[in-house]
């Protein structure tokens, strides 16, 4: 999933969010850890609190059974060392009077035994008892020993165990039980005379042929005998006496299935089920199915064929864990238990909590865990707001300014303002306004470039300009005086002087020229005969104009012959060509030539003063000729110069 915000939410905000979002989070994930670790706790701790709570009651139920062993054999002990003394005289007296004969048959307790009164041996109450058979002398013996012992030992043992009788296989029963509500009335009232409980499970548990170690056993639940409604249920335990060898009755102590667990003992640990069941699969007691005053059916009781699902899987867990011991968590009952197995009796003690008990006590600190992490959360995004509003938000907002005020500066140029975009967060508004600037320095930094090119363009030409003009001669556009000077001068010094020659050139006449049409046709000549006597000489020949009407021209011969035909081909080309002054009229204009060599001369002065020298002597010989200087000349020549007219080429004539 991709999770995005929206991109006109400043960067503060989204900072903000996000960082929520992460340590939120981070609070969930330990949060979840926490519950895990508080749901493993609050588990392992209410499997403590039910172990121990089973413990308990195992603890207390096994007491009672123990208590009752206990008795039971003091009972039997006191017994048979009773009967061991033998009989009495007086027991036939005594058993009339105690246990008077009924007319249904068979013998009943008298009333004193019950409601309280002095016996033979001592004060005697709560006892009640059935004979069915006229006893025998030793059954008399029996009867009354049995009598005096059932009420001293069950005194003893009151309120623990609320009774305790002696019974015989010839249907006598003496029961000592004060407390009972029916204040045994059955027994000593209502009972038929040929009342049989042999066939009864408590009876059958011990005889020699279904108890043959001759312990204590007891039954499982059942309807207490005396009461027809089927309301009471009870068990009852049982152990067997023999004398000599012969089974002569049974110690029996029943239990009334509210007196198993009282309300005392299951106040521990609320929301916890106390179950007992019987090893023969007979549920004694379960909050929810079993109650003294209503009639359970028997079906629900017996798990062995009971129909209820709850209760099947109650049976097939107890099977499955047969010995008796267990502590966890068992799915099918949707609940934990402890499980113990008490001895006397061989019942099950179950103690059961439900999940959801369990449960909810992990999710009540879970909700403590959550509020407190809700709160740190709402406290960090506040927090974290804030730091990121002061330390992101505000700087970011002020470069963001900055940034548009300088960005500004360039708005002249044709470059679209960011002002008037949206949709986008400090960040990107930032990076745009900085693009926006980054073009317009860019652009601004062009037309900088383009402006200096353009001016070293221009300074470059008026540079040329200046130099040229410094160099040039204004009016014919030649190298000035100052130009061909210097030119001269460097060329004297790098080349081979030998072959240097200096010719001044001078228009032979020129005043004339102005005095007959004036400045300006003599400015023009001046120009024309310039331009023509560069155009004779040679590319590698230095021209320029000394001043006035004079030129000067350095030239490169191998010899003097050489240098002549230079300065002749200057001389018949400017003569040669006929001019026009004005209008109408025109004629030739001529030169002289002075020429001199650069040999052996120290300075440009040197070699000035001699061509100037020999320029002189041309225009005495008659102008409109070249004179070589003196020194130049050959021997057969010397002197020699071109004499010809005005106008005329020598070389041609
Ligand atoms: P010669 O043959 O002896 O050289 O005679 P010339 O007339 O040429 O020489 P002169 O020295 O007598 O006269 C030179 C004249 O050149 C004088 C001056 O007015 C003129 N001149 C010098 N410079 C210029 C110029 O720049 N323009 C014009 N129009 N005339 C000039
Ligand atoms: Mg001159
Ligand atoms: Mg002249």
């Amino acid at each position: 999933m991709k999770l995005s915000l929206p991109r006109t939410m400043s960067v503060a905000t989204k900072a903000a969010i996000t960082l929520s979002i992460v340590v939120g989070l981070l609070f969930l994930v330990s949060g979840m850890a926490a519950y895990f670790d508080i749901r493993r706790q609050a588990l392992s701790e209410a499997l403590v609190r039910l172990d121990s709570q089973n413990r308990q009651v195992a603890e207390l139920q096994e007491g009672r059974f123990t208590r009752l062993r206990a008795a039971h054999e003091h009972a039997k002990q006191l017994l048979l060392a009773e009967l061991a003394q033998g009989a009495n005289p007086d027991d036939a007296r005594n058993l009339d009077t105690l246990f008077p004969r009924d007319h249904r048959g068979g013998r009943r307790s008298a009333d004193l035994l019950f409601d309280g009164g002095q016996t033979p041996f001592g004060y005697v109450r709560g006892v009640g008892a059935y004979i069915r058979e006229e006893p025998d002398a030793r059954q008399r013996a029996l009867i009354l020993r049995a009598t005096r012992v059932a009420h001293a030992v069950g005194e003893g043992i009151r309120p623990d165990l609320k009774s305790l009788y002696f019974f015989t296989p010839g249907n006598t029963l003496i029961m000592f039980a004060p407390d009972r509500a029916d204040r045994l009335g059955f027994y000593r009232k209502k009972a038929p005379g040929n009342l049989d409980f042999q066939q009864e499970t408590f009876a059958k548990i011990s005889t020699p042929e279904l108890n043959p170690s001759r312990s204590t056993r007891c039954t499982p639940l059942v309807h207490i005998l005396y009461d027809k409604s089927g309301k009471t249920w009870t068990t009852g335990c049982m152990t067997p006496v023999d004398w000599n060898g012969r089974h002569i009755g049974t110690w029996g102590t029943s239990l009334l299935l509210d007196d198993l667990l009282s309300a005392d003992e299951l106040q521990a640990l609320p929301s916890t089920d106390t179950v007992l069941v019987s090893g023969e699969g007979m549920l004694i007691r379960h909050p929810r199915y079993t109650h003294q005053s209503k009639a359970a059916p028997e079906q629900l009781l017996d798990l062995r064929s009971t129909r209820n699902p709850e209760l099947q899987a109650l049976w097939q867990f107890i099977r499955s864990n047969a010995s008796g011991s267990f502590l966890g968590h068992v799915p099918q009952l949707g609940a934990h238990v402890s499980m113990r197995r008490i001895g006397t009796p061989g019942w099950y003690i179950l103690t059961i909590q439900n999940d959801a008990v369990i449960q909810s006590g992990a999710v009540r600190a879970v909700a403590r865990v959550a509020i407190t992490a809700i709160l740190c959360v709402l406290l960090q995004v506040v927090a974290i707001s804030l730091l990121i509003r002061r330390y992101v938000g505000k700087p970011l907002a002020q470069l963001t300014d900055r940034t548009r005020a300088l960005s500004q500066r360039f708005q002249t140029m044709a470059v679209p303002s960011s002002r008037t975009k949206t949709g986008r967060d400090e960040v990107e508004q930032l990076a745009h306004d900085f693009d926006d600037m980054a073009d317009k320095l860019t652009g601004a930094h062009r037309d900088l470039e383009q402006q200096v090119a353009q001016r070293t363009d221009q300074l470059h030409r008026a540079n040329l300009e200046l130099s040229r003009l410094a160099d040039c001669d204004t009016l014919t556009g030649v190298p000035n005086r100052r130009r061909i000077v210097q030119d001269v001068e460097q060329r004297l010094m790098l080349h081979n002087p030998r072959r240097l020659y200096m010719l001044v050139i001078d228009i032979d006449h020129f005043k004339r020229v102005n005095d007959s049409y004036g400045h300006l046709v003599g400015d023009r000549l001046l120009t024309d005969i310039a331009h023509d006597a560069r155009a004779l000489l040679r590319d590698n020949d230095l021209f320029g104009r000394i001043g006035g009407e004079e030129f000067m021209a350095l030239i490169e011969a191998s010899g003097p012959d050489e240098a002549t035909i230079v300065a002749e081909r200057l001389r018949s080309g400017i003569a040669r060509k006929n001019r026009t002054f004005v209008e109408g009229t025109g004629g030739e204009v001529t030169i002289s030539i002075g020429i001199a060599n650069a040999d052996n001369r120290s300075s440009f002065a040197e070699l000035y003063a001699a061509a100037d020298a020999a320029l002189y002597e041309a225009k005495h010989q008659g102008r409109n000729r070249w004179v070589l200087e003196e020194a130049c000349r050959p021997g057969q020549i010397s002197g020699t110069s071109v004499d010809m007219d005005i106008g005329s080429d020598p070389t041609t004539d």
